[in-house]
């Protein structure tokens, strides 16, 4: 992943190894090709410019460190930004309140939502807790299935939904379930569609009333780049999104996607999906990310 940006930007660098000093005339030359590099990547255009805004900013300001080579300066400069445009600290899964935890997984059809909320599930189970997960994807075929098998492989207790049940009322009856059965945390798998529609939107909102879920976790197919973003806007415009599950940052060589949706929703990305396995599920921390990409 981020594997073009970082070429980019490894060669922007280099050019300022050669210079004694950073003044406008060279920031101003090597942040044309920043601007680009990320432009390329497929990041908002307006994330890009308040980015290189900044970046140029600091680079001229008080700060530049004397004894300290352009190059170097400037790689840290990017480095905090980057840092800060990839949301900062990192931000874990806020499991307070009452038990069991409800967190909803949405987003569109085939983002990863089931195989989000297994990895997840599984996450959970090494932290000592007890997972519970719930299909509620009525609409697409074998979603269920697909959940249930997952689940059996992993020995995590599932309920057993059909596609014949009101998603609503599967997740009310397998709260009372996990309950029962004393689970710490319910992996709540909703139906997406293949675009943002307005049925799907009010059945999440139902859902959300009825459970109160501690997060509300949008899985996003980073490949599809910032129409992921443009989606997440929807998602969190109709239910106050807590976090983001990026998916596929496997086949993701550009990155747009992580770049952006922080600064566009205001939405924390927690975890990455980097694999079609079980175990292929990362914490996303945004200064490793940041070191990643700066090489
Ligand atoms: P859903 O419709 O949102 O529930 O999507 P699925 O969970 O069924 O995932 C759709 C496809 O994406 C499946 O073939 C998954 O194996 C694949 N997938 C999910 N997450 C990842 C990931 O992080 N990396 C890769 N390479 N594939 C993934």
């Amino acid at each position: 992943m981020f594997e073009t940006l970082s070429d980019r930007l490894n060669s922007v660098f280099k050019k300022f190894s050669g210079q004694k000093t950073l003044n406008e005339e060279n920031v101003q030359e090597g942040l044309r090709e920043v601007r680009l590099a990320l432009l390329e990547a497929d990041v908002n255009f307006k994330v890009v410019k308040d980015f290189t805004d900044r970046v140029r900013e600091r680079c001229l300001g008080q700060e530049v460190l004397k004894g300290v080579n352009p190059a170097q300066q400037v790689i840290k400069i990017v480095h905090d930004e980057l840092v800060e445009l990839l949301g900062g600290d990192t931000t874990s899964l806020n499991l307070s309140g009452a038990k069991p935890h409800v967190i909803m997984m949405v987003g569109l059809q085939g983002s990863g939502k089931t195989t989000s909320s297994a990895k997840l599930a599984n996450f959970l189970r090494k932290q000592k807790l007890k997972p519970y997960l719930v299909p509620a994807d009525v609409y697409r075929p074998a979603a269920i299935d697909q959940l249930h098998t997952l689940a059996k492989q992993l020995g995590i207790p599932a309920y057993a939904s059909t596609t014949q049940m009101n998603p609503v009322d599967i997740a009310v009856a397998a709260y009372a379930e996990a309950r029962e059965q004393q689970c710490d945390v319910i992996l709540l798998d909703t139906a997406g569609r293949l675009h943002v529609d307005e049925q799907l939107m009010n059945e999440l909102v139902n859902i959300k009333e009825k459970l109160n879920p501690a997060e509300i976790l949008f899985v996003a197919d980073a490949m599809t780049g910032q129409d992921a973003v443009t989606v997440a806007e929807a998602f969190n415009a109709k239910l106050g999104l807590t976090g983001a599950v990026l998916t596929k940052m496997d086949g993701d060589a550009r990155g747009g996607a992580a770049l952006s949706i922080k600064t566009v929703t205001g939405t924390s990305v927690k975890f990455v999906g980097m694999g079609e396995k079980i175990s292929d599920l990362e914490v996303f921390h945004p200064d490793r990310i940041a070191g990643r990409i700066l090489g």
